[in-house]
């Protein structure tokens, strides 16, 4: 019996495992992994396709072996868990070369297999030039076959984050890119403000948006992919993209541990699941917003980074809770950067808050220094207290100085008035004085 066995080698599972071994050097911990490549982040996926990074193992941490040099952890790769005993203490094991299964018993486990891409039901995966993208292992097939057979024109189904990247990566290599969504506007999970914005990039580009398009079929005629829409209508691509979300990787302990309908395995602030010597965290498992004071997915690697810390300290004696989520988020297209911190307006109504929402756009840096580029942010604060609960910012600069200083002061339950005059950094090269934040909370306390 290993003392700690940490199913997934990535963000939550390395993270959780780290913390285990710094605490207690002398336990045993072992980490099983399905995938082949460990410790990597495949957040920058899209940026190799694009070329601005230039080779996927520049987003690899670690290797299995010099993860074992350096941590003194062992990794098997290649072993998949199949379902998990909480009785015996023990988890069923695959090994995917040899077919073998056995079972290995664990003190405690933590589980961090990560999310799956979702599949549509008429796309057969297997044919020539059709995607996913979710591994490095999908990225080296991507980048095979884009140089292998230099294809002009890409389909994209799914205008989300990821569809986002992948277009604006497309587009830099030079192919033509038509993006289907089944929703009316693309980034349909953003505010309005951010949805506008990038409808505006994407006309800009020349990339043909279809929304209100469901593909309902995809085959290969005469060495083109045909993709067909509900109406019937057919569209031409020699490379086809399904980015339409991603669903818990649980499928082997669901009918053991409770769960979200999606099979996000419900934790509490932890990291704990439902059984006591069983931790879950990152893509696999929901998380707790501070805000709505309740679990959701939402699924991100700065969470699955830090709840798989936080269990690791858990699972090895300590007591750390986890303040929970916001809903912060970032995300790059084109030469916009668009970010979301607590909630929007329309989530604030939908959840009941009575809100009020202001908007400011300023230039980013002081007017008379070169390279200053426009930036709005939009806040949210709740009708009577005045307090904050969301900002959206979109510019053309970087988005990060305005929506991590809302996040702060959403998480600190900070109210307009004092976000109007915190003691912001100023110098010309770097920020005005009135930027699109601060005077958004001007103009919601009326001064
Ligand atoms: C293209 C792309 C761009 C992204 N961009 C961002 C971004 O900008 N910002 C952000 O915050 N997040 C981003 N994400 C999301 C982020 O990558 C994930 O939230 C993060 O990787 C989750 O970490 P994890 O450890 O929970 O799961 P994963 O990284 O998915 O790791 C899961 C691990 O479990 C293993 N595994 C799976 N099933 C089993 C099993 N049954 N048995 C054993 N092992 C198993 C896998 O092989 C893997 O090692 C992006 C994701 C993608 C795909």
């Amino acid at each position: 019996m290993v003392d700690f066995l940490i199913l997934g080698a990535d963000a939550a599972g390395l993270s959780a495992a780290v913390q285990i071994k710094r605490r207690l050097p002398d336990s045993e911990i072992r980490v099983i992994s399905k995938g082949r490549i460990i410790s990597y982040g495949a957040c920058g996926i899209p940026y190799v396709i694009s070329g601005d990074i230039p080779t996927p193992q520049k987003l690899v941490h670690n290797t299995p072996e010099s993860f074992e040099r350096t941590r003194g952890i062992p990794v098997r790769i290649r072993h998949e868990a199949k379902g998990v005993f909480p009785q015996e203490h023990s988890v069923e094991i695959r090994d995917l070369d040899t077919g073998e299964t056995y079972r290995e018993t664990y003190g405690k486990l933590l589980i961090g297999t990560g999310a799956q891409p979702v599949v549509l039901p008429f796309i057969d995966y297997a044919l020539e030039g059709v995607f996913n993208l979710h591994t490095i292992e999908d990225l080296e097939r991507v980048l095979l076959f884009l140089e292998e057979k230099k294809p002009r024109r890409a389909a994209i189904i799914g205008a989300g984050n990821i569809g986002l990247e992948l277009a604006e990566a497309l587009f830099r290599r030079g192919l033509r890119v038509q993006m289907f969504d089944i929703q009316p506007e693309p980034a349909f999970l953003w505010p309005s403000m951010i949805r506008k914005a990038v409808t505006a990039k994407i006309r800009e580009k020349e990339i043909e948006f279809l929304g209100g398009t469901a593909i309902r079929s995809l085959e290969r005629r005469n060495g083109r992919l045909v993709l067909t829409a509900q109406d019937n209508a057919s569209f031409e691509a020699d490379v086809v993209f399904s980015v339409v979300g991603t669903t818990p990787a649980t499928g082997f302990c669901r009918d053991t541990l409770n769960t979200k309908k999606n099979g996000a395995i419900i934790t509490d602030r932890h990291g704990q699941t439902c059984e006591p010597d069983i931790y879950a965290a990152g893509d696999c498992a929901s998380v707790y917003h501070c805000l709505l004071d309740r679990n959701v997915y939402f699924p991100l690697g700065s969470t699955a980074n830090k709840m798989g810390r936080i269990a690791g300290i858990n699972m090895s004696g300590g007591d750390i809770e986890f303040p929970g989520v916001i809903g912060t988020q970032i995300v790059k297209f084109f030469e916009l950067s668009l970010a979301k911190t607590g909630l929007s307006q329309e989530e604030a109504e939908k959840e009941g808050f009575r809100v009020r929402r202001y908007s400011a756009a300023r230039l980013d840096k002081a007017s008379y220094y070169p390279g200053a580029e426009q930036a709005k942010v939009e806040i949210v604060c709740e009708d009577d207290s005045s307090v904050l609960l969301g900002a959206v910012a979109v510019s053309e600069a970087n988005a990060v100085q305005f929506i991590d200083a809302a996040a702060v002061a959403v998480f600190a339950g900070m109210d307009i008035r004092d976000l109007a005059w915190f003691d912001s950094a100023y110098a010309p090269p770097f920020a005005p004085v009135w930027n699109a934040l601060i005077s958004a909370a001007l103009k919601a306390s009326k001064v």
